[in-house]
């Protein structure tokens, strides 16, 4: 038996509970993981809450990270005893994920856990922070340099936002972060943000094209926000899209993209193949700031308070990055 988040959709409803879980109801893989260590995102909130429909299968353990150890393989890449680390590929949507103290997946998913974290560091980092990294890879890719000028960040003091600015900074890019909380501005300003502005300056209708200023954007908000970056953004720049915590819809018009060549580049990381994301973890021991996931991790959780954070998590309400001990 292992314990686990479980969650249940059935005539009686949605509900997630934490239980223990039978080992023979594991899913097939040809690699079992004892997790040491998962992490609390954007989508495991929505999954936990049931307030979008990410599960599509149930029951499901949730959970798109986990970091842990082999405890059996027949997989010819992973032995007994390895330390290995998962984000995405459906996992904690349609396989059991990494909210349990349990998992068994395909070995092809996994990567080896790079030297330069712990398992707890690489999940402070975990999908928000990877996926930050592949935002930033994509600005490279576009020729955005630090002299090119100022990238904005969006959604700033969350788990994306958090780790894109301080890569972002740490490359030598005066970054303009983006808040809801005001309040957090101190916190952005210690991960290495130059100027903090209010969200409610992008977050309305704006006009399709306003002062070019941004030589390139990560954003995670969505709808009103982005088309405002978009629309703010500097002739030949670039605008990563990776989230929609403020909504799924793009208001927005042609005009930066036909009269600015401003490029919209969609950032996946679900999917993300192999050598990417080995590039992008790669990127990550290099060029994080590891001194600064301390400030980006809200102190550790247990299984149960994940379910009990999951809501404060989608209002916007928790800073930075949450490690969840499966243990606990
Ligand atoms: P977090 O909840 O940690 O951060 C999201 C941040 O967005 C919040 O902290 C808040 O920042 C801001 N925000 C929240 N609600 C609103 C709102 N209604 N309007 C505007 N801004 C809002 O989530 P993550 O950083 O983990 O994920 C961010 C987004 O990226 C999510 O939509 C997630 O699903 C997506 N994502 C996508 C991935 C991909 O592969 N494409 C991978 C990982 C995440 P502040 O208070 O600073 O404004």
């Amino acid at each position: 038996m292992f314990k686990g988040i479980l969650i249940e959709k059935d005539g009686n409803g949605h509900r997630a509970r934490l239980m223990e879980i039978d080992d023979s109801l594991l899913p097939d893989g040809d690699v079992t993981v004892r997790v040491a260590y998962s992490s609390l995102n954007y989508k495991d909130c929505l999954a936990i809450t049931g307030k979008a429909p990410v599960v599509r299968r149930f029951p499901m353990i949730p959970g798109v990270d986990l970091a842990g150890t082999i405890e059996a393989s027949s997989h010819p890449d992973y032995r007994e005893g390895d330390s290995v680390l998962l984000n995405g590929w459906g996992v904690g949507e349609i396989h059991w994920g990494g909210l349990a103290q349990k998992a068994r997946l395909k070995g092809e998913w996994l990567i080896l856990l790079p030297a330069a974290f712990s398992s707890r560091q690489a999940m402070a980092i975990g999908t928000a922070g990877y996926t930050a990294m592949l935002c930033v890879m994509a600005l490279e890719r576009h020729g955005v340099t630090p002299n090119k000028g100022e990238i904005l960040v969006t959604g700033a003091a969350g788990g994306v936002g958090s780790v894109a600015v301080a890569v972002l900074t740490k490359l030598g890019y005066r970054v303009v972060a983006v808040s809801g909380r005001l309040e957090e501005a101190d916190y952005l300003k210690g991960l290495g943000a130059a100027e903090v502005l209010g969200r409610a300056e992008f977050a309305n209708p704006g006009k399709p094209l306003g002062k070019e200023r941004w030589a390139g954007a990560v954003d995670v908000v969505g709808s009103h926000v982005l088309a405002n970056v978009c629309a703010t953004t500097k002739y030949g720049g670039i605008v990563t899209a990776c989230g929609l915590a403020g909504g799924m819809d793009f208001p927005a018009t042609v005009a930066p993209f036909i009269l600015r060549g401003v490029t919209l580049t969609g950032i996946d990381s679900v999917m993300c193949p192999r050598p990417t994301r080995l590039e992008a973890w790669a990127r990550l021991a290099r060029d994080l700031d590891i001194s600064k996931l301390d400030a980006i991790s809200h102190p550790v959780i247990g299984l149960g308070e994940a379910i009990s954070l999951a809501p404060a998590l989608l209002a916007g309400q928790v800073r930075g990055r949450v490690v969840v001990d499966v243990q606990r």
